[in-house]
């Protein structure tokens, strides 16, 4: 069951280099299990008890179960993110260097480790707008084949390398196209030849560069994955599945995927957006409730943002807290942050631990050292927009931003498992700190 579950992972992530086709992905399972889609521009008629997806910008997803119990009921939500940090290809980016090579132009997307960039195969992929007649249509482009590296400047040229060198992204991160001189535009002409069109008919791209590798599974008993954007992909899929899989209580349930968590989340379809309250809005309205009755609801919702959480570093136990030592298949992470960067609290960390308790899920928790900052994710952002209780869970990992990320291949089924039981529960607050179970 496990080993299917990792290779579903694996080809899930292989078909998502960026967002755009992560979305793709996710819309292709759920169409797959008879969701119908929603568009954001036409009148939408919900029906009790059918389930529907919409996306926004073909980069952020929200999936819909829509309950059939109408009185009392709540909305039970899922959250995680479809966007991985990465370089992202400047307009014109062919740029000529010794007469002799093309680099193309790039600036970073996210907080990437550089270092993991250089010397390996890369690619490009992204979306293109293409003119059809008289319309301009988003299509998918990836260019699936070895097109690039970022060559390492030899030790013999930076004798200070493993000393800890800096990275310059406008330097050392551009990606070595070609071994001959080519004119602006090349790039262009690639992508249409890739999809079959002239390069006049492209319009726009966002392109990004990919990691070619594929993913491994390592460890002496094979316990480890290795592979580009875990983080968040593989909370995006876990969540995913969990939620079709789902037999679920009579309330409404969502499962929503964003784009744009790398970089603040401050876009139209990132969790700071009206995407996820437009989306909650709009099935309240199809059922007819009142303005007071949809604020009713939302207090007795739960969310759940899944993001990845730091498990220990076997070579730096001494950059987490000894008393929190969160490790690789030791089960799902709840985050604990007292500046509200992980949105749990005492209260909504007891409602999830106490359902987990109760279906045999394994739980750990993770906390930053108080002598550190650490990161932070799209659940308290999604707070600004949609305020409901909210508990910041996640997949345990190493190496988080690493071009090849690690996790342990047990937790996926133990998230699936905390999911599933979540959308199947009946957690609901009864009133202000009392809560259904
Ligand atoms: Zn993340």
């Amino acid at each position: 069951m496990e080993t299917n579950i990792i290779s579903e992972l694996i080809t899930f992530i292989e078909h998502a280099p960026t967002a755009f086709h992560a979305v793709a992905e996710l819309k292709e399972i759920l169409k797959q299990e008879g969701f119908e889609e929603l568009k954001e521009s036409e009148k939408w008629k919900v029906k009790p008890g059918k389930r529907y997806y919409v996306t926004r910008n073909n980069s952020s997803i929200i999936a819909v179960k829509a309950g059939k119990e109408l009185d009392n009921y709540s909305f039970h939500v899922t959250a995680s993110h479809s966007d991985s940090p990465a370089f992202k290809l400047k307009e014109n980016a062919e740029i000529e260097v010794a007469k002799k090579y093309t680099v193309l132009n790039t600036e970073g997307y996210g907080g990437m480790i550089c270092q993991t960039w250089f010397d390996r195969p890369l690619s490009l992929a992204g979306r293109v707008m293409v003119k059809n007649g008289e319309r301009i249509e988003t299509r998918l482009v990836k260019v699936d084949r070895d097109l690039l590296m970022i060559p390492s400047l030899a030790i013999h040229m930076d004798r200070k390398v493993n000393e800890g060198r800096a990275v310059n992204k406008q330097i050392d991160m551009l990606p070595v196209l070609s071994g001959s001189v080519k004119e602006q535009g090349e790039v262009r002409s690639l992508v249409a030849e890739e999809l079959g069109l002239k390069d006049t008919d492209i319009y726009g791209m966002d392109l990004f560069l990919y990691n070619r590798m594929g993913a491994v599974r390592w460890g002496s008993n094979r316990e480890f994955i290795g592979c580009p954007r875990l983080d968040d992909l593989q909370s995006a899929f876990a969540l995913t599945k969990a939620f079709t899989e789902s037999t679920p209580a009579e309330y409404i349930n969502i499962c929503a995927v964003f784009d744009n968590e790398e970089v603040g989340s401050g876009s139209r379809q990132g969790a700071l957006s009206n995407f996820l309250p437009d989306v909650l809005e709009r099935i309240c309205l199809s059922y007819g409730m009142t303005k007071e009755e949809q604020i009713c609801a939302r207090s007795r919702s739960f969310l759940l943002s899944a993001d990845n959480a730091h498990a220990v570093h076997p070579n730096h136990p001494e950059k987490s807290d000894d008393e929190f030592p969160v490790v690789l298949n030791g089960g799902v992470v709840i985050k604990y942050n007292a500046s509200q960067r992980y949105t749990t609290t005492g209260m909504t960390g007891g409602v999830f631990g106490s359902l987990c308790e109760k279906n045999d899920i394994k739980t750990q928790l993770f906390v930053n050292r108080a002598d550190m900052p650490g990161g932070s994710t799209l659940g308290n952002l999604l707070s600004h927009s949609f305020s409901v209780p909210m508990v910041d869970i996640g997949l345990p990992q190493l190496a988080m931003h690493s071009a090849v990320e690690t996790a342990g291949c047990e937790d996926v089924e133990t998230m699936i498992e905390a999911i599933q039981a979540f959308y199947e529960s009946e957690i609901c607050q009864i009133k202000d700190g009392m809560w259904r179970i």
